[in-house]
């Protein structure tokens, strides 16, 4: 349960990611020396085993590392598809676009959405924009997603599940 995460203004298709795990690490202090270490280091100094608990880890490189992997997946999956960095809001990150759409992502806490809109022309938005988003829209429910947004209250609240 959480606020609701932002999402592209007029996305035909949003997904929701539980990203609870970023910015952890394993890190434990030494209780005799205080000297502190991180996973995989050691398992014990001054002959007294060490017990590893989750720090946050502060600089935000296992975001950049998550959005690298959402980037690979849907280049992947649409090689049409080219990286690029505007926003949409102060919130929204895009992140993907092609001729026919634009994908972005957004994080709010533990909560990312990645939501997708077609792109308009002159004559608004072409059946072909429409077409690709849904595939688009239908893959990424089943290869990104893994929260469900089970309701909403008035208050702007959303609440999700777990995907099983
Ligand atoms: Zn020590």
């Amino acid at each position: 349960m959480g606020r609701g995460v932002a999402t592209l203004s007029h996305a035909t298709g949003v997904v929701y990611d539980d990203i609870s795990w970023m910015g952890l690490i394993q890190r434990a202090v030494c209780e005799k020396c205080s000297e502190p270490y991180y996973e995989d280091e050691t398992t014990e100094c001054c002959d007294i085993p060490l017990v590893f608990a989750e720090y946050y880890n502060e600089d935000h490189q296992d975001w950049d590392w998550y959005v690298e992997g959402i980037t690979d997946k849907f280049t992947t999956k649409y090689p049409s598809l080219t990286t690029t960095d505007s926003w949409d809001g102060n919130e929204v990150h895009i992140i993907l676009e092609n001729d026919l759409c634009e994908i972005a992502i957004s994080d709010y806490c533990s909560l990312c959405s990645i939501s997708i809109r077609p792109k308009e022309n002159e004559y608004g938005h072409t059946g072909l924009a429409d077409r690709f988003c849904r595939y688009v829209d239908i893959w990424m429910n089943e290869h990104i997603s893994t929260l469900n947004r089970v309701g909403g209250f008035s208050d702007g609240t959303s609440c999700y599940e777990k995907k099983t």
